[in-house]
């Protein structure tokens, strides 16, 4: 059988732990058969980006932006017990974070849906997408403990010398005070993003802020949203036959939960971080949630939305079998190589990336899963694979149908 040929390289980004061993096996016997795969290969496990400095993340995001679209293992992010367990000169940034700022993207998740996992919201048929914008506001907080009585102000110093000043609050004890930011070039990157993405899926666009408790700084969000909608989207949406409207964030919520499915919610950083959990857990397991990073420019970062597994790895490690979920992972990849098709016009790679996920999503549907899976399905009798045997039996199906 001739494989399929590619012309662009994929930006490979590999990590850690269990998700790394996925990562070759699903590379060995789910693509390569196939595919005559062509990567950029950045090792971003933990020891490798400790001996380069951690230049290889900044490396791997660079030639995301020069290739358009990469596909990224889960990787570490290290914490005191890291740096010790790996022996680190420091402790080194999260990658995704680092890769975030680089791109300036949004991050869309969204849950893989199939029969026999059912979301524990009846009247979700479709799944949710949500778009969490990456910049700014309590992630890039500056944070004082109030020691007593006194005023804390909010002051603005123009580069010309003007100044705006505001009182926060006067204390007449102790007490807290935060200040955040955003900036009008990120949340319109946040924008065009969202947008973009809309029209590249074929979903409508909901948006939602407080903009009626917080009337300067997320009315500025709506207000963004609404002048770059009008500008340069609205057209598109009307000819693609999908809807943008924007709501206020009690109101998503209540109608989130009525809704079929099948749509883009897009929220402040704060709301889609919280939100992303939600949906998640309510559509059954973080092992069945995507998550593609899409920066303005329209460059693409594919990758699963859990972490290492690092509990199924030190089983792994101690020569235990492991039952570890790699679909997200698979989509993961499939996502990319479907968005390298669609950009190289390899009609034959799009396919392929189609037949990969309904070989993996019709493998669990016959009641062979992962244990994540096999505890909440709602099949009769699931058979509970390994987690090699897993990855075996979707590559059984696929070499039927491909
Ligand atoms: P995790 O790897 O997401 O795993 C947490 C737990 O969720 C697991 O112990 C397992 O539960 C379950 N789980 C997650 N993915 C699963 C899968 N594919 N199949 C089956 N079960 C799965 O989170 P963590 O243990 O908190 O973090 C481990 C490392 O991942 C950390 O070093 C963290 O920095 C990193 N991390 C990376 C990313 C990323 O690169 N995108 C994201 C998050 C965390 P049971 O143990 O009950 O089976
Ligand atoms: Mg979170």
């Amino acid at each position: 059988m001739t494989r399929i040929a590619m012309k662009t390289p994929l930006v490979e980004m590999d990590g850690d732990e269990m998700t790394r061993i996925i990562w070759q096996l699903i590379k060995d016997e789910l693509i390569v058969p196939f595919v005559d795969l062509k990567t950029e290969y950045y090792d971003l496990g933990l020891a490798n980006r400790d001996a380069t400095d951690d230049q290889v993340t900044i490396d791997s995001a660079e030639a995301t932006k020069r290739l358009g679209v990469a596909v990224k293992c889960a990787t570490i992010t290290p914490n005191a017990a890291r740096v010790e367990e790996y022996g680190l000169k420091q402790m080194w940034k999260s990658p995704n974070g680092t890769i975030r700022a680089m791109l300036d993207g949004t991050c869309f998740r969204a849950p893989i849906c199939v029969a026999g996992i059912q979301p524990v919201v009846r009247n979700w048929e479709r799944p949710i997408t949500i778009a969490r914008h990456a910049y700014g506001d309590v992630y890039k907080n500056v944070e004082i403990r109030v020691p007593g009585p006194g005023k804390v102000e909010l002051v603005y110093t123009g580069d010309d010398g003007s100044e705006i000043r505001e009182l926060v609050h006067e204390y007449t004890g102790a007490g807290v005070a935060q200040g955040t930011h955003n900036l009008d070039a990120s949340i319109m990157s946040f924008a065009h993003s969202c947008f973009k993405f809309a029209l590249d899926t074929g979903q409508d666009l909901w948006f939602s802020t407080k903009d009626t408790i917080s009337k300067t700084y997320d009315h500025r969000f709506k207000d963004i949203f609404a002048e770059v909608f009008e500008a340069e989207y609205a057209a598109r949406f009307e000819k693609a036959g999908i809807e943008y409207f924007y709501t206020l964030i009690d109101d998503a919520v209540a109608r989130v939960m009525k809704a079929k499915g099948g749509f883009i919610w897009a929220c402040k950083n704060y709301d889609g971080d919280v939100m992303s959990d939600m949906i998640s857990s309510a559509f059954g397991s973080l092992a069945m949630m995507t998550s593609v990073l899409v920066s303005p420019t329209g460059v693409y970062e594919y990758e699963a939305a859990h972490g290492t597994v690092q509990r199924h790895y030190y089983k792994h490690l101690a020569g235990e079998s492991t039952s570890t979920n790699s679909v997200a992972t698979i989509f993961a990849w499939t996502g990319a190589l479907r968005k390298r098709g669609e950009l190289d016009g390899i009609d034959e790679l799009v396919s392929f990336a189609g037949k990969l996920e309904r070989a993996t999503l019709a493998t669990i549907e016959a009641g062979e899963m992962t244990g994540d899976l096999a505890r909440i399905t709602t099949l009769p009798n699931p058979h509970t694979l390994t987690t090699e045997d897993f990855i075996k039996a979707v590559a059984g199906r696929l070499a039927q149908v491909a």
